[in-house]
């Protein structure tokens, strides 16, 4: 069911290498990648379907059946690598055909990222009135996600 066409962004996303987009996890179903950039900040990750599901009310049961644990093991992994307490997730369902749920690290220290505040900053760093997250931190970060991830559905 994927885009093999080159109209979908997400899936011309997929077929690039992981390297090249932060991939920290995937299987055969999801893809955890960093945002790319510039990232409004380090530890905003994307969980996406590989294949066209809008939402989770498109999943199959397979993709359904893995999902909680997906998101879990997603938001632990980044909740401990970027050492905040919380985990945001968003999904509005706009602008790709895939599930995209936004997993983003909430800074404690940080008073613009608070709730909604943080998009806010997303729309500052997308205009370009502020600079995005170090890459190299972006890609410390996805890495060490990786390897938790890796570590806890052991795969
Ligand atoms: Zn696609």
């Amino acid at each position: 069911m994927n885009s093999a066409c080159g109209e979908c962004g997400v899936c011309a996303v997929h077929a690039e290498t992981a390297a090249q987009h932060d991939v920290a996890w995937q299987n055969d179903r999801w893809i955890l990648r960093h945002h790319p950039a510039p990232a409004p900040l380090a530890g905003w990750f994307l969980l996406d379907t590989r294949r066209h599901a809008a939402s989770a009310a498109d999943l199959n049961a397979n993709e359904e059946a893995e999902f909680a644990g997906v998101l879990a093991a997603s938001m632990r992994a980044i909740r401990t690598v970027v050492g905040v307490p919380r985990v945001y997730v968003v999904m509005f369902g706009e602008g790709a055909h895939h599930l995209h749920a936004h997993l983003i690290a909430r800074d404690p220290t940080r008073n613009d990222t608070t709730a909604w505040k943080v998009a806010d900053l997303y729309r500052m760093v997308e205009r370009g009135e502020m600079q995005g997250a170090d890459p190299a931190q972006v890609a410390r970060i996805a890495a060490g996600v990786g390897e938790m991830m890796r570590v806890t559905l052991s795969v």
